[in-house]
């Protein structure tokens, strides 16, 4: 373990922007950790934890402190896994026999929660990848998002009608103020849209180690993946032929020719024919047609929250934006028309406000601007400073507050 003395911080993080961090050191295990933490302790400075940096926006005069960067790796499956994986394959031909004859029945003698456990550096995507890679599901909705496993949980990430949360079973951590390591259950997360503990100051001291998951085994015919949301339904009954788009693997006959005629049979409903590592490549397809290339751009993916509000402030901008989508704030769909009823409060779409009522999308101001096809999406165009972009977001904020008088909150987070 190096420490290391002013680190250029754009070359760690996806806005491509932000000055030095006075220190720096990458930790790959628990004791790595804690010298690093001793040594900001000593030196008194402060800690700034750091993943896959594809949601912070860094300041150019940098950080006056201890930069950790996460590097802690390792996945593990519980280990009952092998045998049923082994029993789920064993079981593959009766399935599609059944799938065939319409049948795809619970079949009792399989298990289904398998506990997953991963450490904080690990890269996100790749860890969705291995899972769904192991038949299991629950996280393939979340496929492609940046960043690193810790930072899910911190996060609570969210994707196409799905939130790490509910697949998150516990997050062991590491407490700065304690130096001792401690497991806080699902329930002890406060997980709330892109919110946790960790972002509160009760929460702040901790350094998330790993996450443990629970998922579940995936049985043709019987699972449901979750595809009620609009984009995954959209993509489906716009590709008539899936054997197009699939990978390689799945064009062998025995498992194409039941997907495409379930397909035809359930047109509308993938979650009837669709397996987690299909909806995962479907989820791929659809975020590169949506969201900027970070080859590309510099970003860190949406830098603001859908405003949640309450019921009496949507009756009012709906009575001036009534085409303003909506829902109540504990489902997961836009729904335009949604029935103002019983909840108190609602999650309204800040892209429909930037995009229709501001005209913002694809807005260009020197180097940086808001991508042509998400408008809750900064981009650097390649030279922007954190400056700019921090004043851009400021200004779109302030237009907000005046055209609708809503105060809005960053999703970024900055350093
Ligand atoms: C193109 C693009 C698309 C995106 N799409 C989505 C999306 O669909 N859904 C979504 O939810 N997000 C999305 N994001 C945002 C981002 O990918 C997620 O927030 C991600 O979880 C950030 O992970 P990270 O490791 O890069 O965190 P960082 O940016 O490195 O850190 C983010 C925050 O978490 C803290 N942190 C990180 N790791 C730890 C740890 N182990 N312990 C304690 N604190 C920690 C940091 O201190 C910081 O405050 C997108 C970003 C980009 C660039």
């Amino acid at each position: 373990m190096k420490i290391q003395q002013n680190i250029l911080l754009s070359n760690f993080c996806t806005f491509k922007t932000g000055g030095c961090a006075k220190y720096f050191v990458a930790v790959k295990n628990i004791d790595e950790l804690k010298q690093a933490v001793d040594f900001a302790e000593q030196n008194q400075l402060p800690v700034f934890v750091l993943g896959g940096g594809s949601n912070l926006l860094i300041s150019d005069e940098g950080v006056n402190g201890l930069v950790i960067k996460m590097e802690m790796k390792g996945i593990e499956f519980n280990p009952s896994l092998r045998a049923r994986h082994h029993f789920l394959n064993s079981q593959k031909a009766k399935l599609f026999a059944n799938l065939k004859s319409g049948v795809g029945r619970r079949n009792p003698a399989m298990s289904e929660t398998i506990q997953v456990t991963a450490f904080a550096g690990e890269i996100w995507d790749d860890f969705v990848e291995k899972c769904v890679e192991k038949n299991l599901y629950g996280l393939e909705n979340l496929s492609g998002v940046p960043g690193t496993v810790g930072a899910s949980a911190i996060q609570n990430i969210g994707a196409y009608g799905v939130e790490a949360k509910e697949v998150i079973d516990w997050v062991e951590v590491f407490d700065i103020e304690t130096g001792e390591t401690k497991k806080l259950k699902k329930n002890e997360c406060q997980f709330g849209y892109r919110d946790s503990i960790f972002k509160k100051t009760e929460g702040k001291n901790l350094i998330v180690i790993r996450v443990v998951y629970k998922l579940q085994n995936f049985q043709q015919g019987v699972t449901q993946l979750k595809t009620d949301y609009k984009d995954i339904q959209e993509w489906v009954s716009t590709h008539s032929s899936l054997r197009d788009f699939l990978e390689p693997d799945f064009s062998t006959a025995q498992r194409v020719e039941p997907l495409k005629s379930l397909a035809q049979e359930n047109r509308g409903n993938p979650a009837s024919f669709l397996t987690p590592k299909q909806l995962r490549e479907i989820i791929i397809q659809i975020r590169k047609n949506k969201l900027p290339d970070l080859k590309q751009f510099g970003t860190a993916g949406s830098f603001f929250k859908n405003p949640v509000i309450t019921k009496k402030q949507l009756e009012k901008i709906l009575q001036q934006y009534p085409n303003l989508p909506y829902f109540p704030h504990n489902q997961k769909k836009w729904a335009p028309d949604t029935h103002i009823s019983n909840p108190q409060l609602f999650k309204i779409s800040l892209a429909f406000i930037l995009d229709k009522i501001l005209g913002l999308k694809g807005f260009k101001e020197g180097e940086t601007g808001v991508f042509e096809k998400h408008s809750l999406i900064i981009v650097n165009h390649g030279n922007a400073t954190s400056t700019e972009i921090k004043n851009l977001a400021q200004k779109i904020t302030k237009d907000i507050k005046q055209k609708t008088g809503l105060d809005i909150d960053n999703e970024v987070v900055l350093w």
